[in-house]
């Protein structure tokens, strides 16, 4: 077998997984996947989320940035994440904000149509989505459904 050339090399070297799909891998639990998106951001800072991605994050850690935000929005027996406070996390998130157009950027995005698992249509800042499954929930449903998992938004 002939030696491998260098061009051969480089095809061999690890891809970066774009971290919306990092996020978005509910397969994986939700720890473990801030912790690819804490590695990710090491390896290739700057590389931002957007979409239902942005959404699930940037509602997740508007909830955990603070301890006193976490208290008022906790769900029973639930703990603050320590990723909240990861530097790499900060700044993903607040990257990716910069880069949906800031606050009115996440206004649009609010103002998006989507569907609760009831079936019925709400406007994303009517709906929530739990970080564990993906599933988004209207305000009648939330609460009641995906027990053991984090409901945010
Ligand atoms: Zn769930
Ligand atoms: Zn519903």
């Amino acid at each position: 077998m002939h030696a491998r050339n260098s061009f051969e090399d480089a095809a061999n070297e690890p891809q970066h997984e774009h971290p919306n799909t990092i996020v978005l891998d509910f397969a994986k639990r939700f720890p473990d996947r801030l912790q690819l998106l804490v590695d990710h951001w090491r390896d290739a800072p700057g590389q931002v989320v957007d979409g239902y991605a942005f959404f699930l994050l940037y509602c997740w850690h508007g909830k955990h940035r603070d301890p006193a935000t976490f208290e008022r929005w906790k769900q029973p027996g639930q703990e603050r994440s320590p990723f909240a406070d990861a530097p790499e996390i900060r700044d993903l998130v607040a990257a990716s904000l910069a880069a949906i157009g800031g606050q009115a950027g996440w206004v649009r995005m609010l103002g998006r149509r989507d569907y609760c698992e009831c079936g019925q249509t709400s406007k994303l800042e009517n709906l929530s989505v739990c970080v564990d499954c993906g599933r988004h929930w209207c305000w009648e449903c939330s609460g009641t459904r995906c027990r053991g998992h984090e409901v945010v938004g």
